[in-house]
């Protein structure tokens, strides 16, 4: 609705994206992290600095917000819940809740009739024992995990250090002998109308997302597919918002979801210049209950995520008019942290 104010957990650079999308919609937005270097400040209207359990802050937000979203899905449930007894929170906690654990997503997706890799849930290394099949395999924390952390490769069971501690939950998976990645990223409106956007091709390296393209290269099976399972899940958690289905798919063809995000997505970062509507206008569309509008696709493209140093040489660049260069404007680079990515439109249709 516009003159009415968003609220946004978090401040990174998906956060930051999300206020330029509201901005463009005449939509306030009301930025709260417990970051006090978050790049989302940049773009917001407010930005509230706190801790995400500081019940008085949390108060403050409130007061200045209609509907509240949120930029990434390790926020803790409790805190959402909370915030979900004043104001309308979209996605809904309760999907968060499913999705910010392992265990629960896959159970989900695997409920769907949906494959995914094979994968047991791990407490003890008696589990890794039992489970030796699984092997080589990637043992994964079952929360928080992002961008590869919490990821521990396990080629044998004599990789687990006999000094492991086994002090969080985990889950093993099978490690897939990969073709291909792709994602799906999909809108979904309140009245159930959906945006699906095509499949976007995705390349990691050292577990990081690096390069994505569209049109992924892929076969018209596989297309339908990747698309009809990512709005077979939105429609079952009767998703509000933006989210992202990321699959595998292995040496045999077969597709299978690696995860779902239940936000906007890195590899869909393409979508602001390659298409008249991006994944983050789309969601700040459907969480404020505005109608969906007809997305047109403007050009083929690839987006390069810049990491780490890497920014100091883009940051020199000259750029032509096709390349679309986003610096996320944080005031520390780290290595290996997403600092920026450049998006190039293929007006040639070339790739
Ligand atoms: P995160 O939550 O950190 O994004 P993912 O589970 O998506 O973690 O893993 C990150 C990347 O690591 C994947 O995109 C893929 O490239 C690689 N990877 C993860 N799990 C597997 C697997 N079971 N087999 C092969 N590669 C994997
Ligand atoms: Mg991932």
């Amino acid at each position: 609705m516009p003159g009415s104010a968003l609220g946004i957990i978090g401040s990174g650079q998906l956060g930051s994206m999300l206020c330029q999308a509201a901005k463009k919609l005449n939509i306030k937005t009301v930025v709260i992290s417990d970051d006090d270097k978050g790049p989302a400040q940049n773009f917001t209207d407010e930005f509230i600095f706190s801790k995400y359990e500081d019940k008085n802050k949390i108060k403050e937000f409130l007061k200045k917000v209609d509907i509240v979203t949120y930029e990434f899905e390790n926020i803790p449930v409790n805190v959402l819940e909370e915030i979900e007894k004043e104001k309308k929170v979209y996605p809904k906690p309760e999907i968060n809740k499913i999705i910010q654990n392992r265990k629960l997503e896959k159970t989900f997706v695997n409920n769907l009739g949906i494959k995914t890799t094979k994968w047991a849930f791990i407490k003890s290394a008696r589990d890794i024992k039992k489970n030796e099949k699984l092997l080589p395999g990637i043992l994964k924390t079952n929360t928080l995990g992002y961008d590869g952390r919490g990821q521990f490769i396990l080629n044998s069971i004599d990789d687990l250090n006999k000094n492991w501690c086994f002090t969080a939950d985990y889950i093993l998976e099978k490690k897939v002998n990969l073709k291909k990645e792709i994602s799906v990223v999909i809108s979904r409106f309140k009245n159930g109308e959906k945006h699906i956007y095509e499949p976007i091709e995705n390349i990691h390296k050292d577990q990081i997302l690096k390069y994505s393209k569209i049109p992924a290269d892929i076969k018209s099976n596989i297309y339908a597919e990747a698309q009809e399972s990512a709005i077979l899940i939105a429609n079952k958690l009767d998703y509000v918002g933006t989210m992202c289905v990321e699959y595998f798919i292995d040496n045999k063809e077969n597709l299978l979801v690696n995860e779902i995000a239940p936000r906007v997505h890195n590899s869909g970062h393409l979508t602001i210049n390659a298409f008249s509507i991006s994944q983050f206008e789309n969601h700040i569309r459907a969480v404020c209950g505005l109608k969906k509008e007809k997305v047109e696709k403007i050009a083929n493209a690839e987006m390069i995520n810049i990491l780490g140093k890497e920014i100091e040489m883009y940051r020199k660049k000259s750029y032509k008019t096709n390349e679309f260069f986003f610096d996320y404007e944080k005031t520390v680079i780290k290595e290996k942290r997403k600092m920026g990515h450049l998006t190039i439109l293929k007006k040639d249709n070339s790739i």
